[in-house]
């Protein structure tokens, strides 16, 4: 159920009603919104509090919603939320551009990456300090120190950092460094994971199974939603299918389908769906003609020699030509790039 309230009522009026669901053994979860002011429901089996709650001051009406996933849908909050990353705004119709290493491989190899995406006018940068790797074998990040260089980058820059938790063990660690902690798609249902960083608060970039349907998708979003952060960007970084000619097949059709059931925010990620540098941009300009909000995209300057991912990543030099063709589509979609954020 979700409560609309008068945009006058009191903060008194808002309180009681808050102080109401949780003596009904719910949880309230305000809802922000431009036009209206709403409370969402969660923990009620049935609607059976529904007039007790209508008849509290301040309360228009109580709403069921008929989806599984409440606080991610539309149905709880019709205008689109805009995610604040430190100033950098997801979701409010322009287009935000994510660059940066798959990988911190040395302090070195990020700084030298991450300066010359910032300088190019990326927004946020990325970089995996905790690699979730098909074999034990392979490099598995730098751990604390990589978060160390990701915040030096992010000193350097001016620009937030999101970077990925694999575990619920470092998530609390991996927060004292992030702007934005990355589920990757491995862990898009890993509950008590996604139970861990929902209790952090912080903003979250979910990464879409890679098997995983829009509704699953959405249910995942709700465990974070639930559990403490308000602020929750989806990616669409591709799904598993027959096809050869690409590392996964990017899903553009999901996107307009997730508007349509949700508030939230979604972005493409070109670079682990095409697995190719060469699909890279083609793919992006999908992804944005589709409505997606932004992009992030694997950048390395070395990329025959890099760690993790040297096929997919765009050189600096394509991520520059990436940000011009994303701007002239943009703005021909009167979707222009995401100011920068002061300080950068
Ligand atoms: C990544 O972005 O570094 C990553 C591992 O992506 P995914 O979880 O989509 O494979
Ligand atoms: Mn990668």
């Amino acid at each position: 159920m979700f409560i609309i309230m008068d945009v006058h009522s009191s903060e008194a009026d808002i309180q009681r009603v808050m102080d109401r669901i949780r003596e009904l053994g719910f949880q309230p979860h305000p809802i922000h919104g431009d036009t209206r002011l709403a409370i969402g429901i969660t923990g009620n089996k049935d609607t059976s509090a529904r007039v007790y709650l209508e008849s509290l001051p301040g309360v228009l009406q109580v709403i069921p919603i008929s989806k599984p996933y409440k606080l991610a849908s539309r149905e709880t909050k019709p205008e689109n939320s805009i995610i604040d990353v430190k100033g950098v705004k997801i979701g409010g119709g322009n287009i935000v551009m994510i660059g940066g290493p798959c990988a911190v491989e040395s302090r070195d190899q990020t700084l030298r990456i991450t300066e010359k995406v910032a300088k190019l006018g990326a927004h946020i940068l990325r970089g995996g300090a905790y690699k979730p790797r098909t074999s034990p074998y392979s490099f598995q990040g730098l751990g604390e120190k990589g978060l160390e260089i990701l915040a030096e980058a992010r000193e350097k820059t001016g620009l937030p950092v999101v970077t990925e938790v694999l575990d619920p063990a470092t998530a609390p660690l991996v927060a004292q460094y992030a702007d934005m902690l990355q589920i990757g798609t491995r862990n898009m249902q890993n509950f008590t994971l996604l139970k861990e960083v929902g209790k952090l608060g912080m903003p979250v970039l979910m990464k879409r199974g890679m098997a995983a349907t829009l509704e699953e998708t959405l249910m995942s979003a709700e465990y974070l939603l639930s559990h403490g952060t308000r602020d929750v960007v989806v990616c669409e970084r591709g799904v598993r299918t027959f096809a050869s000619h690409s590392r996964n097949t990017l899903d553009v059709s999901v996107i307009p389908a997730f508007k349509k059931e949700s508030h939230l925010p979604i972005i493409v990620d070109p670079s682990h769906s095409g697995g190719k540098r060469e699909s890279v941009i083609p793919l992006s300009l999908a992804g944005i003609g589709a409505g997606a909000d932004g992009l992030i995209v694997d950048v390395h300057d070395d990329p025959l020699n890099a760690l993790v991912d040297g096929p997919q990543a765009l050189l600096p030099e394509d991520f520059k030509e990436l940000m011009t063709v994303c701007m002239k589509v943009g703005s021909a979609l009167n979707r222009p790039l995401s100011a920068v954020p002061k300080g950068s």
